[in-house]
Parts: structure tokens; C-alpha cells; sequence
């Protein structure tokens, strides 16, 4: 634990670089984490070369599968994880220069649940400024517990709160001193749909009233529903960071699969343009963007070139696939 009086005292006085607000609410720069286990083990890149900067208000998410690095990033701006190379500055102090400041300017949600059984959420919520040096008077307890949906089970053993319950618990948690970035490692991991709604409500509601969100996640559909903009991270490396928009529509392409005779051997030069794939001697198939509209032009240039059109299939590309396909590269380079 650091010297939590400090830390508070910290939190309040703005340091002089952030009497005006900062731009980007979270910088890193070249972040690099090997991870060197005590035996012969080989050591492990878990983060190479990532570069990021989150803008002050957005809701950013970081989107990657099991085993990217995602908590690793979030326990390094957290201050659980030592870094091996780069510079993370949140709300403009850099994590070792300025390290008091930089982490009463962040509220962690970890992925995994610890929740004493036997404490009520009120007096968690207190335990936990106590933590961070919050004096009583200005304790916000029973408004964190009410904007985060708890009121009514503040003085409820946690033991008996719901899953759902015990997520928003956390991040009340997260909240007690009052800190401008909230980040939330998978926070809906294994939280059936509704709860997941519920949370998600929660998470907007404190954007809205000006916290800037970090959420990690694997789920492609919650990053977004939620976020303005998504990095994906695969095997240590950022390989995507797009305003949201932007992303799915570069995710928006269709596949569009023609069955012909006679067989071919090659793509007729008639087709070429398209560059479709030939999947089978008898199978084209040809992907595009939803917004370039070719399939007329595919079905000219395909009778142009004498072939008979025996089935069509058209797809959307889901984004799962889409997630593969950009992940996919990643998979094959060895770290
Ligand atoms: P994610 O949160 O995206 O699932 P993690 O950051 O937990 O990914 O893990 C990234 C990689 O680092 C994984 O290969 C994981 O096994 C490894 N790793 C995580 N923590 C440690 C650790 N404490 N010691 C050694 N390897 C670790
Ligand atoms: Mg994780």
C-alpha cells in the first residue's frame, strides 16, 4: 500500500502540469512487458511495442482475446505489474515520476471479484477510502452506492448480493476517491446478457457525468455498443485503433460465393478485377465492401465470361470473423 494520506492529498492538489485538463486523459508510449518466470521457463513478451492514447471524456475499449495482454496493461497503469520498457502517464503524471498522482488519478475494476463476505457495501466503500486517505466529510459513499443502482443494499452482507450486485459493487469501490479514469478489466465476463445491460447503463451514466472509461474486453459487441473508440491488442501488439465507426465499417464487408460450370482451372481474366478466391473448381467466391455494391458488375462479368451461375450464396461477415481475420496475421508471426 502506498502512503495513502499523501496519495489523497495527492489526488486533490492538482499537480502543476494539470491545472489545465489534460487532452488525453491516459498516454503509452513503446509499452513493453516481459514477463521472466523464476525457472527455466523462457520468458514471455506480454506486451511489444504498444503505443496508445485515450482522449480525455471517451469511453475506450481494448478488445483481445484470452492471453493478449490486456490485464497485463491495466495492472501496469494500475501499479501491480512492473513494466520492462516505455512510459504510461495518466491524467498527465508519468507513472514513475509521478507515481502518487498518477494513481489516485485512476479507479481499477479487476477481472477477478475479491469481496470480503462478511462487510455490508457501505462499510466496504469506507474501508476502502479509509484506504486511499478520504477524509469523512468528504466521503461520497451513499452517492456512489446510488449512482451505481446499490442504495437500497447498503447495509446488506455482500454475501447475499447477486453477481450482477457484486460487479457494480466493485466499481463503486473503484470510485470512492473520486478518480477522472475508471478502468474495468472485462467487466462482463461471464455476466449473463441482462446484468450486462444493467452494468452497461451504469458504466454510460458515469461517462456521462465526465469519468473517462477504460474497459478490456473479449466480446466484440460490447466494445461496440459501448466505446467511441476500439483498440484491439493480439498476442502483446496493438493491430487496430479506430473510432468505433470506423472500425466496423472497415469491418463491413460481405462475401458473395458462385457455384459454376463448366469447372475451371483459374480465375477467368474477366473476373479478375474482383479478385475473387476459387475455392473449388466450381466455387468463386468474392468478398467486398457492402458499400461498393459490385454484385451486378460480378454477375456481368461472369456471364461475360461464359460461365453458367448453378447456385449463389451471399454472407454477411460477421464480426467474430472479422475479429479472426485481423487477429488471424497476428497468430502466425512468432513473438
Ligand atoms: P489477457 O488479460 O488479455 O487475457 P494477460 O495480460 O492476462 O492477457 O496475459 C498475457 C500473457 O502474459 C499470457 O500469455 C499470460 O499467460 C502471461 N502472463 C500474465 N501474467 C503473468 C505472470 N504473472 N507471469 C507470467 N506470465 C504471465
Ligand atoms: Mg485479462
Amino acid at each position: 500500500m502506498p502512503d495513502t494520506a499523501t496519495l489523497h492529498a495527492a489526488a486533490r492538489q492538482p499537480a502543476p502540469a494539470a491545472t489545465s485538463l489534460p487532452a488525453n486523459a491516459v498516454e503509452i508510449e513503446h509499452l513493453e512487458k516481459t514477463y521472466r518466470a523464476a525457472g527455466k521457463a523462457a520468458p514471455l513478451k506480454a506486451l511489444s511495442d504498444v503505443s496508445l492514447e485515450i482522449p480525455r471524456g471517451c469511453v475506450f475499449g481494448l478488445l483481445g482475446p484470452n492471453g493478449a495482454g490486456k490485464s497485463t496493461l491495466i495492472n501496469i497503469m494500475a501499479g501491480l505489474v512492473t513494466k520492462t520498457g516505455g512510459a504510461v502517464r495518466l491524467w498527465g503524471n508519468d507513472i514513475d515520476k509521478a507515481t502518487r498522482q498518477a494513481r489516485a488519478s485512476i479507479g481499477v475494476v479487476p477481472q477477478e471479484l475479491n469481496i470480503d463476505p462478511f462487510f455490508t457495501p457501505y462499510e466496504m466503500l469506507e474501508l476502502q477510502a479509509g484506504l486511499y486517505g478520504v477524509p469523512p466529510r468528504e466521503r461520497r459513499t451513499e452517492e456512489i452506492l446510488s449512482m451505481l443502482g446499490l442504495a437500497d443494499k447498503a447495509r446488506a452482507y455482500t454475501r447475499t448480493l447477486s453477481g450482477g450486485m457484486r460487479r457494480r459493487l466493485m466499481v463503486a469501490k473503484a470510485m470512492v476517491h473520486n478518480p477522472p479514469i475508471l478502468v474495468l478489466d472485462e467487466p462482463t465476463a461471464g455476466v449473463d446478457i441482462e446484468l450486462r445491460q444493467q452494468l452497461w447503463g451504469r458504466v454510460r451514466e458515469l461517462n456521462r457525468q465526465g469519468t473517462t472509461i477504460l474497459l478490456t474486453t473479449h466480446y466484440l459487441e460490447e466494445a461496440e455498443e459501448l466505446c467511441d473508440t476500439i483498440a484491439i491488442i493480439n498476442r502483446g501488439r496493438v493491430i487496430a485503433c479506430d473510432p468505433t465507426e470506423q472500425l466496423v465499417r472497415r469491418l463491413d464487408n460481405k462475401e458473395l460465393a458462385l457455384v459454376v460450370s463448366p469447372e475451371l482451372e483459374a480465375v477467368p481474366e474477366a473476373l479478375q478485377p474482383f479478385e475473387p478466391e476459387l475455392a473449388a473448381p466450381n466455387r468463386l467466391v468474392f468478398r467486398y465492401r457492402t458499400s461498393d455494391a459490385p454484385v451486378g458488375r460480378i454477375l456481368a462479368a461472369t456471364r461475360d465470361a461464359g460461365l453458367e451461375i448453378q447456385d449463389l450464396r451471399t454472407e454477411e461477415a460477421d464480426l467474430e470473423d472479422i475479429f479472426l481475420q485481423l487477429t488471424r496475421g497476428a497468430h502466425d508471426d512468432e513473438r
